[in-house]
């Protein structure tokens, strides 16, 4: 958790500790670009503002939702690490073009609470990574693992702050945007 300080000298970053992190793990480092690619993303905290500056209807609660699911779905496919997204937003999986593959499922809701936002309740986006574990053409099948088998997990939660929770197996760590 960052301090707000501006005299602050000692802090880690999100980015950093997810690259300090890549770099111990020796892999390939696709997973680093993912989790980096998700976490430019936790900008998804503008959105909140525009459920906060309209008198919110089930309708426009929907559009936002909407909106949050298109930027996570081209973000995760722009990542180059994804074959398999399912989204709360989707009924079926969604199958990354073959030329922008890797070989990361996300399971995500990228807007949880959202029909909350009429009394002001926190809402979030929230995420699960695993990996593909056939060589078969992706499909929802691929999804369906166990949770052991979660390689990432976390949150963003847009409310009176935003965080981050991140964890990639040992530990929960956790993140304050600092603006
Ligand atoms: P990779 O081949 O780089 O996609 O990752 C291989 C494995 O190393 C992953 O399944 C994780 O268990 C671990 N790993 C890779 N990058 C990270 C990271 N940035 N943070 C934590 N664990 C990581």
């Amino acid at each position: 958790i960052t301090d707000r300080s501006p005299f602050e000298t000692d802090t880690l970053t999100l980015t950093l500790y997810v690259m300090e992190k890549g770099r111990q793990a020796k892999g390939t480092g696709e997973l680093t670009q993912l989790l980096n690619s998700m976490l430019r993303k936790a900008g998804l905290a503008n959105l909140y503002g525009i459920a906060g500056s309209v008198n919110v209807t089930g309708d426009e609660v929907k559009k936002l939702a909407v909106l949050s699911n298109s930027l996570v779905i081209n973000m995760l496919q722009s990542s180059y690490s994804t074959c398999v997204l399912v989204s709360a937003e989707n009924k079926e999986a969604i199958i990354t073009a073959k030329e922008r593959r890797g070989k990361c499922l996300v399971c995500f809701d990228p807007l949880d609470g959202s029909s909350n936002t009429d009394c002001l309740a926190p809402i979030g986006t929230i995420f699960a990574i695993c990996r593909k574990t056939t060589e078969d053409e992706p499909s929802e099948k691929d999804a369906l693992q166990p949770g052991c088998n979660i390689v990432a997990a976390g949150y963003a939660l847009y409310g009176g702050a935003i965080l981050v929770a991140l964890s990639t197996g040992q530990r929960v760590d956790l993140f304050m945007l600092d603006l």
